[in-house]
């Protein structure tokens, strides 16, 4: 007899644990209440903002890199609504991609929103489904402000921000985090003035100190504002105009005044409607829902996977931990580690980062050296203009291996994967130093932060 699985959700996290649940032949039921397949991510999240990113990011090349180089390009009129629908195009692609996955692997795909009714049963369309395995991968949805309700149409979330019609006179945005800092990016080169309100003393606060320092020193060249330190204490959104009082970091208020508004605070675990009590499934003290390290909730053979469950809110972490936990259920060796998850934020530089921090190392107590090595002395960073940002590398003291990493340039995210296989097979710098990597590229950097680690660097 088949093992049945019934997954709750058709973001990363469902869809990803489907498929493979059925390749090692499980009886696969996918329960999605969206009309269109693949969660956040394919539909208001990664995908479209990097869609946006992209585009915009054109027309900063446009407007200016291109003078720099003599190249006289006049930038007459951005179409914003074939960017927007050329975005669209893309996230069908892939979602109706999804659709044709789960048929290819004789997926049951159910559309309609699941509850339970009790334990281990789970109704949908007044259907009851009951099954060996039951994943729970609903997801996760904005936080915000209680006395200022988001309404998509001024007052934005990041899914009404991706969905614009208008480029912005004057976005303002509530939280300078990875979100924040992606739409602000895109909506500056898209010509809006940019208005950040942090409550922090830096932008992107999970990052490092220096990586927040380099970025809003860009950001801010680009003509974006930040307002550090400071809280937003009020808001008011009336026929198209949206105010904000705002309280600095000696107390003393001010108002800002735009025709936009993105709150981006964070996202919170999407268990609503779930009927989880009636499931004897128990969240945890933030709303996750409760599991051990097996990500077993409660209940016997019910699991959370992907941003219900804790850890990073991030596509790769969500799919990986579905497929780790489908593989361990059916007898496949599986690991997966939190600290290996990567993080990337996909503005002009980029940031990319794996394993841990300087600021994890200090609180683990664990001794390390860092090599670091800045792009404005490496070939490649200069012809492509890419030199304000850095290689930064981690190296423990006692054991010579990598313990973190982040990159900042236009290609960080592509190129971290070294650092990634490094870090994950527990290679010592020895192992990397000699690396001979192709001349002249960005990663050639990446060998010179280690080399800086021991003070071998030979560009700098
Ligand atoms: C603007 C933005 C940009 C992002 N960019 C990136 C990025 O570049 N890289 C990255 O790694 N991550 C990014 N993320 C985060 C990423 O989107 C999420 O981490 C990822 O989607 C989580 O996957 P998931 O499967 O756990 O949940 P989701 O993708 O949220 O999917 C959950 C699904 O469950 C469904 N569902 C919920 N309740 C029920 C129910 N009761 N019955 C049936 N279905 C239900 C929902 O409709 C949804 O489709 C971004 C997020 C946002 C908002």
């Amino acid at each position: 007899m088949k093992k049945t699985v019934l997954i709750i959700g058709g973001g990363p996290a469902g869809y990803v644990s489907a498929i493979r649940a059925a390749q090692l032949g499980a009886d696969v039921t996918l329960v999605e209440k969206h009309k269109n397949l693949g969660g956040t991510c394919l539909n208001v999240g990664c995908v479209p903002s990097k869609a946006l990113l992209q585009y915009s990011y054109y027309v900063h090349l446009l407007k200016q890199e291109f003078q720099h180089l003599g190249i006289d390009a006049t930038l007459n009129n951005i179409h914003f609504s074939q960017m927007q629908e050329k975005k669209g195009q893309i996230v069908s692609n892939l979602t109706q991609g999804i659709a044709y996955l789960l048929k290819k692997n004789k997926i049951r795909h159910v559309h309609g929103e699941a509850k339970f009714v009790a334990e281990k049963t789970v109704e949908v369309n007044q259907e009851i489904f009951k099954s060996d395995y039951i994943l729970l991968a609903t997801g996760s949805k904005p936080i915000e402000l209680p006395f200022f309700p988001i309404d998509e149409e001024h007052v934005l979330s990041s899914t009404g921000a991706l969905a614009l019609k208008k480029i912005p006179d004057h976005l303002m945005i509530i939280g300078a985090g990875v979100i924040g800092l992606e739409m602000g990016s895109v909506y500056r080169a898209l010509g809006s003035k940019v208005t950040f309100i942090e409550f922090f003393d830096r932008v992107a606060p999970s990052f490092d100190e220096d990586v927040s320092k380099t970025l809003m020193e860009i950001m801010k060249q680009r003509g974006i504002e930040f307002h550090l330190k400071t809280k937003v204490v009020k808001g008011e959104s009336n026929s198209g105009k949206v105010k904000l009082s705002c309280e600095g970091p000696d107390k003393s208020l001010f108002s800002l005044e735009g025709d936009y508004v993105l709150q981006s605070i964070g996202r919170k675990p999407n268990t609503k409607g779930l009927d989880l009590d009636k499931g004897g499934i128990q969240l945890d003290a933030k709303g996750f829902i409760q599991t051990g390290p097996d990500l077993m909730t409660s209940v016997q053979g019910v699991y959370a996977i992907g941003d219900v469950a804790v850890g990073p809110m991030l596509a790769h972490k969500a799919s990986h931990e579905g497929i780790a936990l489908v593989e361990t259920l059916f007898g496949k060796p599986a690991s997966y580690n939190l600290f290996e998850v990567p993080n990337v934020i996909y503005t002009h530089p980029e940031v990319a980062h794996v394993g841990m921090s300087e600021a994890d190392l200090k609180a683990h107590q664990l001794p390390y050296k860092v090599g670091k090595f800045p792009f404005k002395a490496n070939a490649r960073g200069l012809v492509e203009h890419d030199d304000k940002g850095f290689v930064k590398v981690l190296v423990c003291k006692s054991t010579d291996r990598l313990m973190g990493a982040v990159v900042v340039c236009s290609h960080a995210s592509e190129m971290l994967a070294m650092f990634q296989l490094a870090i994950a097979q527990k290679l010592k710098i020895q192992d990397l130093k000699h690396l001979m990597i192709a001349h002249p590229t960005l990663s050639e950097a990446l060998v010179e932060a280690i080399l800086n680690s021991d003070n071998e660097s030979i560009h700098f």
